[in-house]
């Protein structure tokens, strides 16, 4: 998917450049023939995980020069622990996920985990280290038995079905007709995002990776839906270092750290109540969003009362 993410990505942008007409052909062809994907580093390593320890150290970066997304970013992510990253749309949440992926270098700073820069270590073990948990989940057109496997290749059907069952997906997949042999994706069955998303824990829980990297998913899901996912992503983080890209501020009440981005910067930190007690910005949000929450609420009532 990652192979198939970048240069998809990468024609996308050389196809808007050439909308726009920023770049003419010769650049064009230029651009095309660098590799699209980050290389290893000659002598790079693999990656040595032992407590998995995630740290950005003044991180700035920028997809385009002169604009700016990330601006001297530091954080630690300590061992075991969750930390949420929280901010407005667009403060640059997601691309702090990208970076730890490594689908981008960085413009100065470094990333390191367990001390080891990133940009050192062979991209197949860093990849390998990290769980990701993506907005939304492309699942493959096959079984929803080969797309939960797909985690770990040698999992027994025992384990693929312990997999569903901690990501709260396994009774939905047996009361379909077909169970794990229905098809999903593009010519199968169509889940939700819900569902996918599930799907794609129950993956990541196969996989048993040190760190997990979740990036929740901006669509509003009904509030049943929401707590099943909620309860099956704690599970899952549990004793795991893990980085959450909050887009709703209820997952991360119980984080051990939030970081308050805000334009590409962070601009305060801590636990939940400290953050309150502040009345900075992450109350204003937290106040904001029980509104929405509440209006929604108060519209769903109303359309059941009709
Ligand atoms: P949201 O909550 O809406 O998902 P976010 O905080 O996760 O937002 P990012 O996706 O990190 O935000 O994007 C930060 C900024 O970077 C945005 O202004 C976006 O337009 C820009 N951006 C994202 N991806 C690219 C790209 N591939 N090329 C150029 N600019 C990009």
């Amino acid at each position: 998917l990652i192979q198939l993410y970048m240069p998809l990505n990468f024609m996308g942008m050389v196809y808007r450049e050439i909308k726009q007409g920023l770049i003419d052909m010769e650049t064009m062809f230029a651009l095309l023939h660098e590799p699209a994907e980050i290389a290893d580093h000659p002598g790079a390593k693999p990656l040595r995980v032992e407590n998995g320890v995630v740290k950005f150290e003044n991180v700035s970066f920028a997809y385009e020069p002169g604009r700016p997304i990330l601006k001297d970013v530091s954080f630690e992510v300590p061992a075991g622990k969750m930390v949420a990253i929280v901010g407005a749309s667009g403060a640059g949440k997601s691309t702090i996920s990208r970076l730890l992926f490594r689908f981008y270098e960085l413009t100065q700073g470094k990333i390191t985990i367990d001390g080891q820069n990133i940009k050192d270590v062979t991209q197949a073990s860093l990849r390998a280290a990290i769980g990701m948990v993506p907005q939304d989940t492309v699942l493959f057109n096959d079984t929803i038995e080969y797309n939960i496997r797909y985690g770990r290749p040698d999992a027994t059907p025992a384990e693929v079905r312990e997999a569903a069952r901690l990501a709260q997906i396994h009774d939905f997949v047996i009361s379909l007709p077909q169970g794990y042999d229905s098809l999903v994706g593009e010519r199968g069955l169509k889940l939700s995002g819900g569902e996918k998303q599930r799907v794609a824990i129950a993956r990541t829980i196969l996989k048993s990776p040190p760190i997990l990297m979740l990036d929740e998913a901006t669509s509003a899901l009904d509030s049943h839906t929401e707590q099943e996912i909620q309860d099956a992503l704690e599970r899952v983080a549990r004793e795991r270092t893990s980085l959450v890209i909050a887009h709703r501020l209820s997952t991360v009440v119980h984080a051990d750290n939030i970081i308050v981005l805000d334009e590409g910067a962070i601009v305060e930190q801590g636990t939940h109540a400290e953050l309150l007690d502040k009345g900075g910005l992450y109350a204003s949000l937290w106040a904001r969003q029980r509104e929405a929450d509440e209006a929604r609420e108060r519209l769903a009532h109303a359309l059941e009362e009709d």
